[in-house]
């Protein structure tokens, strides 16, 4: 039976680690609450009953304004490596795990390598000053609450990992970013808030017990059959670099640029996690940077699988008292090959073959090189639905998508050719590729336009947006403006990090 939130069985077995993990801290209220978003689904996953969402109680529980029933909030403490320099503090300075919620129900949470989740965090994010946040407020505004929201639904609809989101709460309370702005909060929900950064605050304070600790927290909780190996932390790491791989695989074939990569924003289950200035393309661009405030392009979307591997060396190094270092290495080495078989496997989806040939990788080496300045969402969805079979080649399907249709012929005949080995019935390719390549995914522009109706008090457009990115393998005709390149004022729109 769904029920209210004060009515879900909550553990709380991170607070049952020794008190260096983290501090006990309540959340501190906003003024005037409102329920800004909701997600119905993620509502299901923890068998919370959906008309929660009508109650005042509901609304003033996410907001810090009534206490939880059994739960001991919390801050976690971690630290992390920020574009490539090491912060020895950080922790959650803006967020509370309020409790863990663990209903009867048991999901199979990641979908690639089955972890299944026996509780969810509920993770309070924009609830207010912690003993981790040195200078800041500790608070979030609507705008980036809502961009997370929408990010947790419309990765979770595209089969990426990620962390979900149950609500935002918005509110009265002014929150002083580049201008005043509502605050608001979001309640989070992950399997797990452990990251690379937890693990590399123990280590770089030598803390080893601790350390210790937090491994065997993470892999009985998390990775019972990796408790049981030979050698448990090291296979800990093996998995967590395969999960890795797996993810950003996944991001560079849907063309999402997540904008802080560093080591604390890393969950160790290999989740999306922490969306800040993150981004979907539009024009393909391997240089295309999210985050106005990386203007380096460290982070850029063609640099993301390099930056894995970096932050998988830094988890590396902070589990390296537990492990011997040469199984350790043998674990890394995988990273790279693991990620380009995964990348490899989901274009050759993308491009509708079922059987995978030699030439493939040259195919789709010789596409990318092509494709700057093409909308790359539209791109693969055209392709897909383009009647190709025993057809004179043109490119003029590609008009209004790429810069230049005539400079795809060559590559479009070998395509062509390419196809026809796989001697499979065109709505069957079809459906096989719409499988893969979204006609909706998140782009700045549509994320904008609620944020902007929202702020004038309109939360239709967030809701309607949200329903368009559930389905986003869908043709879902009755939304077809959902599915356009953005406008010229949607273009360039610059993502800060003040969030
Ligand atoms: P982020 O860039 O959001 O991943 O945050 C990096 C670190 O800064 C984390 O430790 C956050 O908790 C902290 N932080 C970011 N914004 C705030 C804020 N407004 N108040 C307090 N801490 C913050
Ligand atoms: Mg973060």
């Amino acid at each position: 039976m769904p029920s209210a939130l004060d009515q879900l069985a909550f553990d709380n077995t991170y607070s049952q680690l020794p008190e260096a993990f983290y501090q006990l801290v309540f959340p501190t209220p906003l003024q005037d609450p409102y329920l800004a978003a909701f997600s119905p689904e993620a509502a299901a996953l923890i068998d919370l009953d959906p008309s929660e969402a009508q109650r005042p109680e509901f609304v003033n529980r996410i907001c810090g304004a009534l206490p939880w029933p059994s739960t001991w909030p919390l801050a976690q403490v971690y630290a992390g490596h920020q574009f490539g320099n090491y912060a020895p503090q950080l922790g959650d300075g803006r967020a509370i795990l309020m409790g863990e919620a663990c209903g009867e129900k048991s999901h199979v949470w990641n979908r690639y390598r089955g972890l299944t989740a026996r509780k969810w965090d509920l993770h309070l994010k924009g609830a207010g000053r912690t003993a981790f946040s040195r200078q800041f407020d500790g608070r979030a505004v609507l705008r980036s609450c809502l961009r997370e929201f929408l990010a947790s639904e419309a990765m979770e609809a595209l089969g990426i990992p990620t962390s979900r989101a149950l609500a935002v709460v918005g509110s009265a309370t002014p929150v002083f970013r580049e201008k005043p702005e509502p605050g608001a909060m979001l309640l989070r929900m992950a399997p797990s808030h452990v990251r690379f950064g937890t693990f590399e605050y123990f280590y770089f304070q030598k803390r080893y017990p601790e350390l210790k600790e937090l491994a065997d927290f993470t892999l009985h909780q998390y990775f019972p059959d990796q408790a049981e190996a030979e050698a448990p932390y090291a296979a800990l790491f093996q998995e967590v670099v395969a999960r890795t791989a797996e993810l950003i695989a996944h991001w560079q074939a849907f063309g999402f640029t997540h904008g802080v990569m560093n080591t604390d924003n890393f969950s160790i289950l290999g989740f999306t996690l922490d969306y800040g200035p993150f981004g979907f393309l539009d024009a393909f661009d391997p240089g295309h940077v999210s985050n106005h405030s990386d203007p380096g392009g460290l982070y850029a979307f063609g640099r993301q699988p390099e930056v894995g591997f970096f932050n998988l060396q830094c988890l590396l190094r902070a589990l390296s008292p537990l492990l011997r270092q040469p199984e350790a290495e043998a674990a890394l080495a995988e990273y790279e090959p693991a990620l380009a078989g995964a990348y490899l496997g989901l274009m050759a989806d993308k491009l509708g073959f079922l059987k995978r040939h030699s030439e493939d990788e040259q195919l789709i080496e010789q596409l990318l090189a092509l494709l700057p300045g093409a909308d790359y969402t539209c791109f693969f969805r055209r392709l897909s639905n383009e009647p190709w079979e025993g057809r004179v080649i043109d490119a003029s399907f590609l008009e209004g998508i790429v810069p230049d249709p005539k400079a795809f012929a060559p590559w479009l005949e070998a395509y062509r050719h390419r196809l026809s080995a796989e001697a499979v019935d065109p709505a069957r390719r079809r459906q096989h590729m719409n499988r893969v390549n979204p006609k909706f995914v998140l782009r700045n522009y549509l994320a904008q336009e609620g944020i902007d109706a929202a702020l004038q008090g309109d939360l239709g457009p967030t809701e309607r947006l949200r329903r368009v990115l559930l389905r986003p393998f869908d043709e879902q005709p009755e939304n077809e403006r959902y599915a356009a390149p953005p406008p010229e004022w949607g273009r360039h729109l610059m993502i800060s990090c003040s969030s």
